[in-house]
């Protein structure tokens, strides 16, 4: 099965086919794939949820600003550069900053925080995933020492895009933004979620393409999950299965990829972490933000930020990688060299 020449038809084919879940021969391809590239090896980043305040109105996301039920938090810089220093505590060499795109964030402050953490870590990765800003103000956050920058395309079709964010914000500046970041030297990541409303099998073949094309070093995938407080709270989730399957697609795609398994994923599926290793992923993200505030960065319902999704909790995400014959790797865990 070779998915990277593979037809937009043919595409939609293995995708019909796999809709409930991965068969056995695309888990098979699709572990094979990241053994090649990354060994049995999974990569921790420490996950900093910074700011739930969010000026952006997307249907699906339960920190949308039209959420009056929200309970607002911002954490101080300091409380940031302490979220760091638990990390680095915990043996963490990646830190991810992630918000909503909150304006008291301005480069100024931003590139003051990338610069402490990496004055006082130079060795330690930084990503930053906090939305769609101008090619000057991701220029100005790489030359603070930002090295990723996270930014899911959310959907690759433009028609579907139009129906989960409002009008205000488009699919052209989105995709201009993660080309721009591509420019400026980020490692960068794209990616989307599954069952999200008015989704097609024709979407999801267009994020395999879009991805194909914009080669991206990362691809977050995760299923869509109702919030309460949004307009498609009644919506249904997104399946674990078909989630699967879209891994172990994009792990054939781009074999060299970093590919977490989502605590979305987990959310719903409480094997879930285990079943996407086998199926190529190779990335965890556990919660390295101040307890009190996990449940306030609430994108959805019932999101887990407990058990092994807590950094607190990195021993038992290491006995449960061991039992399945995986090794967590603390380390950087830079993209691979491609070789396709
Ligand atoms: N503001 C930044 C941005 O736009 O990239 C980062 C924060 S945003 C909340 C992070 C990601 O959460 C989004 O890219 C989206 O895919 C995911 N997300 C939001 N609401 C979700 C939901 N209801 N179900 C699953 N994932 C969701």
């Amino acid at each position: 099965m070779d998915v990277r020449s593979m037809s937009a038809p043919e595409l939609a084919e293995v995708i019909a086919l796999n809709r409930s879940e991965p068969s056995d021969e695309l888990r098979r391809l699709a572990a094979e794939a990241r053994e090649r590239y990354y060994g049995r090896k999974i990569y921790i980043r420490g996950l900093i949820e910074f700011t739930n305040i969010c000026k952006n109105n997307c249907l699906y996301c339960g920190i949308r600003c039209g959420n009056s039920a929200v309970n607002r938090y911002r954490l101080t810089d300091g409380e940031i550069l302490g979220c760091v220093d638990k990390g680095a505590e915990l043996g963490f060499n990646t830190f991810v900053l992630q918000g909503g795109e909150d304006a008291c964030f301005d480069d100024d402050k931003l590139c003051g925080i990338v610069y402490a953490i990496k004055e006082k870590y130079p060795e330690c990765a930084v990503t930053l995933s906090v939305g769609e800003r101008s090619y000057e103000s991701y220029k100005a956050l790489r030359s603070a020492g930002a090295d990723r920058y996270l930014l899911r395309h959310e959907t690759a079709d433009k028609e579907h895009y139009s129906r989960l964010h409002p009008s205000e914000m488009s699919f052209e500046n989105r995709i201009k933004c993660l080309y721009e970041l591509k420019e400026l030297g980020y490692q960068v990541g794209a990616g989307f979620m599954v069952g999200s409303p008015y989704q097609t099998e024709e979407c999801l073949v267009k994020d395999l393409m879009f991805l194909k094309q914009l080669e991206p070093d990362m691809v977050g995938i995760g299923p869509f999950i109702p919030q309460s407080q949004t307009p498609f709270a009644d919506k249904p989730a997104g399946a674990a299965g078909l989630t699967l399957t879209m891994l172990a697609l994009v792990r054939l795609m781009l074999p060299y990829v970093l590919l977490p398994a989502t605590t979305a994923l987990g959310t719903i599926s409480s094997d879930a972490r285990i079943a996407a290793f086998e199926a190529g992923a190779n990335v965890v993200m556990p919660n390295l933000s101040p307890p009190q505030h996990r449940a306030d960065y609430a994108l959805y319902n019932n999101k887990l930020c407990t058990g092994s999704e807590a950094a607190e909790n990195l021993r038992e995400l290491n006995e449960q990688a061991a039992r399945a014959g995986y090794e967590i790797d603390m380390s950087r865990g830079d993209a691979a060299e491609r070789k396709m």
